[in-house]
């Protein structure tokens, strides 16, 4: 899906369905908008089940305020209004109701996003707005301020979260990954005691691959076979809660020192088959990003001959184990040991 290519109408019902489906918000609650380029902002509108909205119920505001559409917009509107008039950056702007996050918010606490590599650098700077009431100025006010100060995701107290961006699926991915890390954390603290990653841990996970580009002479059926089966899997990942729309890396040998991985920086949700990478020995396929961790999946493969794919998911369950001081036993009920044998946790 090329979202540059959206009316944002289209863009703001098809976030919103992910929102929705992710149990983000309930019918009633959440709302999002688009800062036009003529300074119009496209809003959902009041009242209408965010389960059900189609393009023409969403409302364009103009600069002069005038009101264009069948509904009336969102109840938030002032405080979207008073965020772009507060950072001019700012071109979208989610606001939603996830039960983790509100969790945190309910009981004045932030997630910390230094549990996992990539969250801190999707979610940015995380902050914290005190209570006002709903659709009032106030609220807008006191959002905007927070705002003001660089935050990029900011939990308001006892409500909810509002998450910006250049682009609306930019502030959906923020608010997706944050309310990832509230999952994992509520989640890891029953377990036991959370671990965090240090700055020089956070730092290396930045680092991007130096492959050398190569442009393959041709791409094999084998090979086209795996690229359809990675994507059919990823896509199922996405909608089981596996990986999220920024975090999660599939790969498959194609040969002894060829295989298929998935992109850097790609909405999971969106992969096809021509976004994957091919990697031939030390060389990418060119004009092509593979995920930052390409070196692991090479030097698994190139060690281990028998196996011949690989997946590295996020699953909050499972990744709970991951974050905390608590170890995982397979021994729990049958099936589980057969299929997964001794789980090893390395530092
Ligand atoms: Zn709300």
């Amino acid at each position: 899906m090329k979202f540059k290519f959206l009316h944002p109408r289209d863009e703001i019902i098809e976030i919103i369905n992910r929102i929705y489906q992710n149990g983000m918000t309930t019918t009633s609650g959440g709302n999002l908008s688009i800062l036009d380029e003529d300074g119009s902002i496209w809003i959902t509108p009041k009242g209408v089940d965010k389960g059900s909205l189609i393009p023409k119920d969403i409302v364009r505001v103009l600069p002069n305020g005038i009101i264009e559409g069948i509904h009336e917009p969102s109840s938030e509107f002032p405080f979207h209004l008073a965020i772009y008039k507060a950072r001019p950056d700012i071109k979208a702007i989610v606001h939603a109701h996830p039960p983790a996050l509100v969790s945190f918010a309910i009981t004045r606490k932030i997630p910390d996003t230094h549990i996992v590599p990539k969250a801190s650098e999707i979610c940015g700077k995380v902050g914290y707005a005190k209570y006002a009431l709903p659709g009032s100025d106030k609220l807008g006010e006191v959002i905007a301020e927070v705002f003001k100060q660089n935050h990029d995701t900011v939990l308001m107290e006892n409500h909810g979260i509002v998450a910006v961006g250049n682009s609306l699926i930019h502030a959906f991915q923020r608010l997706e990954t944050l309310d990832y890390c509230a999952r994992l954390t509520l989640k890891a603290n029953i377990l036991g005691k959370v671990k965090v990653l240090s700055n020089e841990d956070l730092e290396l996970s930045r680092k991007e691959s130096t492959l050398e580009e190569f442009e393959p002479a041709n791409h094999s059926s084998k090979e086209k076979e795996i690229r359809k089966n990675i994507i059919s899997l990823i896509h199922r990942s996405y909608s089981q809660n596996l990986v999220t729309s920024m975090e999660g890396t599939f790969s498959a040998r194609v040969e002894a020192d060829k295989f298929i991985i998935t992109p850097w920086g790609m909405d999971r949700k969106y992969l096809s088959e021509e976004d994957l990478v091919l990697i031939e020995g030390n060389k990418r396929e060119a004009g092509k990003k593979p995920s930052r961790s390409v070196n692991l999946h090479k030097e698994i493969y190139e060690k281990n001959p028998e196996i011949n794919a690989i997946l590295i998911a996020h699953p909050p369950n499972i990744l709970a184990f991951g974050v905390s001081d608590a170890k995982f036993d397979s021994r729990t009920i049958p099936e589980s040991y057969l299929v997964l044998r001794d789980i090893q946790k390395l530092p």
